[in-house]
């Protein structure tokens, strides 16, 4: 039987591990407990064309407009096609989706999409739900919580393992295996303002590029416009679903900030995160006006609860004080169609890889779907593999200590937002990377490193290769250079 290493334990990696389980013999490495990932904080849900009015060509074209054409449309039609069987299979095994009165699926509505298609689940709790499920389908697996994947093993046939250590201290060792599957996610902790998981640091993008794995698009960065913003700080995401719900942005006099800009509200999250950053630039505050939406805390039980946990007065007022924020990372691990990356038997699913069916900018809940299809194709490649007598590899080196410099890892946040955010500008990212390479983040040897100090040399190395592209790729879609706008 085949060994499979899934390293990540949110959707996309537990979903490769249902497709895989009957099969091979499957492992999933995940750095925190099983529920921490960014899969269990979605909040919109799952789009696909499931509705009879609707088709995967419609949502295909909604898709590439979001993406700014930039889209390999390849992954854009296998999305659109494949999503919805796979759908369909979740909830044929039971998968409990909201359904209207009369039992039928409700779809809900979310920035640039022209249809009702989001499939959602206990309100505004479709990311804990979706993958809770996926996970109760897990019987034939093992799972290593608490361990962090720090490296690659290759020999001649390609990715044949990966060092981990279990954390908080354990030693690194190394584990072998006929193919290897990246999970990892994205990187929003490289920024002060995020909606992702403290797990979320962009380990699976820093280890393939320290084994020499291709990565792709790494300049595009997506910033939610809607994160709940208290006294400077950020708490967690205001789904755009209640802007598809009637919300609308205003400011401290309730002047609806995006009325004048095409689709309003509901543009893509580029466009708005843009305008608020311009209007907050300006002196104002961000609101989110709900006071159209019918029965909010019905609908939105999840957001409603965050509000309550910091006494926003929101059921007064109708208002929630809001602020953009690092949200998803459509550039990574470059992968092909079936989630093949460069280096052979090495997998990228899920957020972490960089297929192209984002494009230069994410249209809202494509990436569940995204998690479901791009770990589907992983798993079916993998079956097709042939099995390999076991890799021979020698026992990791004692770590020696790290003597190199790293920046605190609130300097390097801080930095990333002021100048790798909403609207970068040449001479600030030529600042950036010369402030950043002073710091020894490059050539290091992971388990050198306490996990503190890895996650800043990820993060570190990671926003290396956002400024580096982000120099030399024109503006488009959530990658946003001034000079040449205003030039
Ligand atoms: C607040 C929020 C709301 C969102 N809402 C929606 C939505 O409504 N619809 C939608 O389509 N998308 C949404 N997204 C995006 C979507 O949730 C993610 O893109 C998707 O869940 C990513 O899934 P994943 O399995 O690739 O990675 P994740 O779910 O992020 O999982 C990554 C896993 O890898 C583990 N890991 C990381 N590094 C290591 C390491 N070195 N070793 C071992 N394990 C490691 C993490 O602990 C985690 O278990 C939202 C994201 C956020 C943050």
């Amino acid at each position: 039987m085949k060994t499979v290493l899934i390293i990540g334990g949110g959707l996309a990696g537990c979903y490769a591990a249902v497709r895989l389980q009957a099969t091979c013999n499957v492992t999933i490495i995940t750095k925190g407990a099983r529920a921490d990932s960014n899969s269990m904080l979605a909040q919109g849900g799952i789009a696909a064309s499931l509705d009879p009015g609707d088709s995967p060509q419609a949502h295909e074209a909604d898709t590439l407009k979001a993406g700014v054409y930039h889209n390999n449309e390849p992954a854009v039609a296998q999305l659109v096609t494949t999503g919805p069987a796979l759908l369909e299979e979740l909830i044929q095994a039971g998968m409990p989706f909201d359904r209207q009165a009369d039992g039928q699926l409700s779809f809900g509505l979310e920035g640039a999409h022209s249809h009702h298609r989001i499939l959602h689940a206990n309100g505004d709790r479709t990311g804990a739900a979706i993958t809770s499920f996926v996970q109760s389908l897990l019987h034939h697996v093992t799972w290593e919580t608490h361990t962090e994947a720090l490296s690659l093993v290759q020999d001649a046939a390609g990715c044949r393992g990966v060092v981990v250590r279990h954390l908080p201290d354990g030693q690194p060792q190394v584990k072998t295996a006929d193919a290897v599957i990246l999970a990892t996610g994205g990187l929003g902790n490289l920024y002060d303002f995020t909606t992702n998981d403290h797990t979320v640091t962009g380990d699976g993008i820093a280890l393939a590029a320290r084994a020499g794995v291709a990565l792709h698009d790494m300049a595009f960065v997506q910033f939610h416009p809607t994160l709940l913003a208290l006294n400077g700080r950020c708490y967690g995401l205001i789904t755009e679903a209640i802007r598809g719900a009637g919300a609308v942005l205003v400011d401290e006099n309730h002047t609806p900030i995006m009325a004048k800009v095409p689709q309003k509200d509901l543009a893509p999250r580029d466009v708005v995160a843009r305008h608020l950053t311009a209007w907050q630039a300006k002196g104002h505050k961000l609101f989110l006006d709900i006071s159209a939406v019918a029965d909010f805390t019905e609908h939105f039980p999840g957001v409603t609860a965050n509000l309550d946990r910091h006494h926003v007065p929101f059921r007064q007022d109708h208002l929630i004080p809001i602020q953009p924020g690092a949200h998803f990372m459509m550039g990574g691990v470059k992968a092909d169609l079936q989630a093949q990356t460069s280096l052979p038997r090495l997998f990228a699913v899920g957020e972490v890889a960089c297929n192209g069916v984002h494009g230069a900018n994410r249209l809202a809940s494509n990436s569940l779907l995204d998690c479901l299809v791009s770990a589907a194709k992983a798993a079916q490649a993998i079956q097709a593999l042939p099995e390999l007598a076991p890799a021979h590899v020698p026992a990791p080196a004692a770590p020696t200590p790290n003597a190199g410099r790293l920046p605190a890892l609130e300097a390097l946040q801080h930095r990333a937002w002021a100048e790798l955010g909403v609207e970068r500008t040449k001479a600030q990212l030529h600042d950036f990377l010369q402030w950043l390479r002073q710091f020894d983040y490059r050539d290091i040897d992971p388990a050198s490193l306490t996990p503190a100090a890895l996650t800043v040399a990820n993060l570190c190395l990671c926003s290396d290769l956002i400024a580096e592209q982000a120099l030399v790729q024109p503006s488009l879609g959530a990658h946003y250079l001034k000079e040449a706008q205003t030039a």
